[in-house]
């Protein structure tokens, strides 16, 4: 599942669509299938001839913000991606084509792909309208924001509601940092040396800054990396990211820890996989 930095890097990728003129967003008749986009079509006619001024990204969703008042919102969900392609030869480049984005002047195309079907391209009346919208509204800090506030993340961790939860757990919560999901939660709690077992309540405040550090500084290095590349995830160029050459713990149990060659641990917290190092991680 693509996460903040995925989601991050796709968007460096589409900003050379900002500024320019939109001919027509299409629905496919291959989303014709789903009642997300059934019959929908008529919805994003008023698109054409617009102008995309700007795309946001807030945790691991997308806004695309035209010069007109509706907005859309874009979640690339499990297996989402953009294709930017010329607009003859796209139909070899896509397999499972949903939202068809076409502009004027351009010789290119960008194509939203989402095998799974879990994604979304929906579109809300105005700005304000999608930043009501929970998902949106309730999001926490983001995780790739320079600096990262150490001083919030320590008081948003230490509300009650996660003081009695493993630390592995609370993580995935978008509503405390935005944009991390299961691959980076792993990494970064191998390089704070934190158990994920390990009791939020129980975390001194030297350990929630170092997580804190380790959280912003593996994201990072992953944008920079283009992202993780584990199993659909590519960027808008048909690109395999990089980020899962340097992973430490992610996908490797039964490996050996790299710094202190004991077994890599795979456990499961909330129905989703945990990988860390016994030794290292206390
Ligand atoms: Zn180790």
């Amino acid at each position: 599942m693509p996460e903040g930095p995925e989601v991050e890097y796709t968007l460096i990728t589409l900003k050379e669509f900002e500024g320019k003129k939109i001919k027509s967003i299409k629905i496919t008749e291959l989303s014709q299938k789903y009642n997300k986009y059934k019959g929908k079509q008529d919805i994003f006619t008023e698109f054409s001839g617009s102008i995309l001024n700007k795309i946001e990204r807030h945790g691991k969703f997308l806004i695309w913000i035209f010069n007109i008042q509706s907005v859309i919102l874009n979640h690339l969900g499990m297996s989402g991606k953009w294709i930017i392609s010329n607009k003859n030869d796209y139909k070899d480049k896509t397999k499972h084509p949903k939202i068809i984005v076409n502009f004027d002047e351009s010789h290119k195309i960008t194509i939203f792909d989402d095998t799974r079907n879990f994604g979304q391209f929906r579109k809300f009346e105005n700005y304000e309208s999608v930043m009501k919208y929970y998902p949106i509204k309730k999001l926490g800090l983001d995780g790739l924001m320079l600096p990262f506030p150490l001083e919030n993340f320590e008081e948003k961790l230490k509300q009650k509601k996660y003081s009695n939860k493993e630390i592995g757990r609370v993580l995935l919560d978008q509503t405390l940092v935005a944009g991390i999901g299961n691959i980076y939660k792993s990494e970064s709690l191998f390089l704070a040396k934190i158990s994920p077992l390990k009791i939020v309540k129980n975390l001194k405040s030297q350990e929630i800054k170092k997580l804190g550090s380790a959280i912003s500084e593996t994201l990072q290095k992953a944008v920079k990396s283009m992202g993780s590349s584990i199993r659909t995830y590519r960027n808008p160029y048909g690109e395999e990211g990089s980020a899962q050459k340097w992973h430490k713990v992610y996908g490797k149990a039964g490996k050996k820890c790299e710094k202190c060659g004991l077994e890599i641990f795979r456990i499961i917290q909330d129905k989703r996989s945990t990988f860390y190092c016994n030794r290292c991680q206390k």
